[in-house]
């Protein structure tokens, strides 16, 4: 079974809307073991997107269309789709009474364009939409299946995962699953990582292991094929806890964990709360912490990164971290400052069971700069409270 995606309008084309819901019907075709063969964006044309929908039925079995279901002259899918197959347009009272009362609820005047969404080539099946007024599409036909979802991205989220993707799955009769399960782990680079388990990378077939690396982050992807769910986690389980062994602590959480997340439980798990003062960082670990809803952080303060030279060798680092912790009466305190002669930044952790300090190389001070800062400043706490001799980052 070949499968492709067609991207309807001309936004795409001139780049003024990014093109995310290519990326995520990939992700959700691929979960699904559904094999995506190629990928075409066209514009608001109908001649083109008829002569693209022919490409398409031409070579695969699925064609899965994004865009251009709705009610403005541009929107041009549902005629593109009669046309390629060779159907005329129907008129459905049942989606335009849908529409209408979708208009009176919303108390918004109804303009006649709309009765466009009410038109279905003549024999296809409707996608409902719970989430706007343009129904999805299902058009079967000698040549091959036709499925068009609008582009909105709540409405075709809605549309792909909860009717195409069981409905494609279940017309090819796709048994099994495909699920995968990620692994971070962060502070340490691609190589380092490369090293540790590159044979698992090269030599398994299923599951398979991938790596994919930015900035101070490595997600390791474990994807395993399976008749069910169960099987396939205990098949994932299997290698996990080999990968594991060679990064022993290294791995920093799964899925949708962050690190700052895991930080804040493990505090919380000793029942410390954290205040931070940054520079090098820029904020970034208040933002990630804050961001993260983490309860044990209880306040931090920003102050430029010349702070020390200034006030001369009176206020190091502990300083500022003691400082912190009575300022805010917290149990942990956290500074990241520059060291005003070499500019190696110095993390000083305070707990109510000792110090720890790190450093590390020159920092920048650009976002990105900050963004690794913050990461590495983490990873090296993350570490502290799990006792790892690993050493720092
Ligand atoms: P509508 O009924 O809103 O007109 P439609 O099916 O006609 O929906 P489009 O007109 O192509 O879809 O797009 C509507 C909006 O959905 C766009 O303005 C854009 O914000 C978003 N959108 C469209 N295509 C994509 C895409 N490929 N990726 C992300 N967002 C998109
Ligand atoms: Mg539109």
């Amino acid at each position: 079974m070949q499968a492709e995606i067609l991207m309807i309008g001309s936004e795409l084309l001139l780049g003024q809307i990014e093109d995310t819901n290519a990326t995520y019907m990939s992700q959700v075709l691929a979960e699904n073991g559904i094999n995506l063969f190629q990928k075409t964006t066209v514009g608001d044309n109908q001649e083109r997107i008829v002569a693209a929908l022919n490409n398409a039925l031409d070579r695969s079995d699925v064609v899965l269309c994004s865009g251009g279901l709705g009610p403005t002259e541009d929107d041009l899918t549902r005629e593109s789709v009669a046309d390629a197959v060779g159907q005329p347009l129907e008129f459905h009272e049942e989606i335009w009474e849908h529409i209408q009362s979708l208009f009176a609820r919303f108390r918004f005047p109804i303009t006649d364009n709309n009765k466009k969404q009410a038109l279905v080539p003549k024999g296809a099946a409707i996608i409902q939409n719970p989430n706007g007024t343009a129904p999805g599409l299902i058009v079967e036909s000698d040549r091959g299946i036709i499925l068009c979802m609008p582009g909105v991205p709540r409405e075709l989220k809605y549309m792909l995962e909860n009717i195409v993707v069981p409905f494609i799955r279940e017309k090819f009769d796709m048994k099994g699953v495909i699920h995968y399960r990620v692994l971070k782990v962060c502070g340490l680079g691609e190589s380092r990582v490369d090293d540790a388990i590159g044979d698992l990378m090269s030599t398994l077939s299923n599951p398979t292991v991938g790596v994919l690396a930015n900035l101070a982050n490595v997600r390791i992807r474990i994807t395993a094929k399976a008749d069910s769910l169960e099987q396939a986690e205990s098949m994932i389980d299997e290698v996990d806890a080999q990968i594991r062994e060679r990064l022993p602590g290294l791995v920093m959480g799964v899925n949708d964990d962050t690190l700052e997340g895991v930080v804040n439980g493990l505090l919380q798990d000793r029942g410390w709360t954290l205040a931070v003062t940054e520079t090098t960082s820029g904020g970034m670990i208040a933002q990630r912490l804050t961001a993260e809803g983490a309860r044990q952080f209880v306040g931090g303060q920003v102050i430029p990164i010349d702070t020390l030279e200034l006030n001369g060798r009176d206020k190091t680092g502990l300083d500022l971290a003691r400082k912190n912790m009575l300022d805010y009466s917290s149990d942990c305190g956290l500074s990241v400052v520059s060291d005003p002669s070499s500019g190696i930044t110095i993390a000083t952790f305070i707990t109510p069971e000792g110090e720890a300090e790190w450093q590390f190389g020159r920092a920048g001070t650009d976002e990105r700069m900050q963004a690794r800062t913050a990461v590495v400043v983490l990873e090296n706490v993350r570490r502290h409270l799990n006792e790892l001799d690993t050493g720092p980052v």
